[in-house]
């Protein structure tokens, strides 16, 4: 049975800064989608947040881009941005750039990554979810995950892992995708994944199925202007042909640096946290939450929160270290963003100007 897997995810309002969603407005959206998921064809929903995004993860066999599951997931984001104006939360509706529906969500704010497969009997895959960073922040985890044997032993022992799997990235600033082969093209898909704010990740696949795929939106591009980082979201499927589900995990271990964070300007380590986790209010280090789901005949059964057991509580405080490290640098470039990638961009040419008008 073929089955599609859609995530969409928007940031419609946080308390008390970009923190986390109201109880209210995670109910209003959840509530919207129930009441309209049967005329949708979905089968299974199931909301999650990370931070102040919200996630919508859905099945159905509509295929990728339907518009019937794109605009329940958008109405149900728009009605939910009303509690949270009425709540007077932080940025309401903050990710819903345009006004009416037009087909698909792709381009209107939210971030969407959807995959179709035929379902295998035992089909497990994995939601990773981030808030404060980018899209390239999948970038170096998922290099190491499919191109680096010293991280991923798979690629060794799995030969489904290491011939036919082609990743494909998106060069964002000029909306064009290019396909590469792993493992002959590794060094190309190096050179372009060392500059996650321009090249990212969208999708892996092998020859026959889907594998991974990854929000790929950004905001200033969808907008015109820069409103924000896009946290990115992806779906994996897990185990036989594909990563073991503690090997797509594992390689969060590493907390690299990303872009993100305080006012979209800084670096920080990429920090794993625990599902349904407020934003860190320690300068907003960047997190990533992983859920791992098992699907039947397109149902979710019980998901478990991959990054909950005691061992990650290392990586966390890791991260922690890593993130201080990184602050002692104070304002200074690479704390700093360069300044086309501040998300205060105009703040910072208008100090220039000012700045300039001293030079002599
Ligand atoms: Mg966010």
């Amino acid at each position: 049975m073929k089955i599609t897997v859609t995530a969409i995810k928007a940031d419609i309002g946080s308390i008390g800064g970009h923190t986390r969603p109201s109880e209210e407005v995670l109910r209003a959206v959840e509530g919207f989608v129930r009441k309209g998921m049967k005329a949708a064809g979905i089968i299974d929903l199931f909301v999650g947040y990370t931070g102040d995004d919200i996630h919508l993860l859905m099945s159905h066999k509509n295929g990728v881009g339907s518009s019937k599951v794109h605009k329940l997931a958008w109405d149900a984001f728009k009605e939910g941005a009303e509690v949270a104006k009425g709540q007077g939360l932080y940025g309401a509706g903050q990710d819903l750039l345009k006004d009416s529906f037009s087909g698909n969500v792709k381009g209107m704010g939210p971030g969407v990554a959807e995959m179709e497969f035929e379902e295998r009997k035992n089909e497990a895959f994995v939601l990773f979810t981030m808030d404060k960073t980018e899209p390239g922040a999948f970038n170096y985890p998922m290099y190491r995950l499919f191109c680096e044997p010293s991280a991923n032993t798979g690629l060794i022992v799995n030969p489904k892992l290491s011939s036919g799997v082609r990743m494909t990235i998106m060069d964002v600033m000029e909306n064009k995708k290019a396909e590469m082969e792993i493992p002959s093209d590794n060094f190309l898909i190096a050179g372009l994944l060392m500059y996650p704010g321009r090249y990212v990740i969208d999708s892996v696949r092998n020859a026959d199925e889907p594998i991974m795929a990854a929000t790929t939106d950004r905001l200033h591009n969808v907008a015109g202007t820069y409103v924000g980082k896009d946290d990115p979201a992806a779906i994996m499927r897990l185990q036989k042909d594909f990563p073991a589900t503690e090997e797509a995990c594992s390689v969060f271990k590493v907390t690299h640096y990303v872009a993100g964070d305080t006012r979209g300007s800084h670096h920080m380590p990429l920090m794993p946290v625990k599902a349904r986790s407020a934003a860190s209010s320690n300068f907003c280090i960047p997190i990533v939450s992983a859920l791992l789901f098992s699907m039947h005949n397109g149902v979710f059964t019980a998901h478990i929160d991959a990054f909950d057991t005691v061992d990650w509580d290392f990586y966390r405080n890791r991260a922690v270290k890593k993130a201080e490290f990184m602050r002692e640098q104070g304002f200074v470039h690479p704390a700093t963003l360069i300044p086309e990638e501040l998300e205060y961009s105009n703040g910072y040419k208008a100090m220039m100007s000012e700045a300039r008008k001293r030079f002599k």
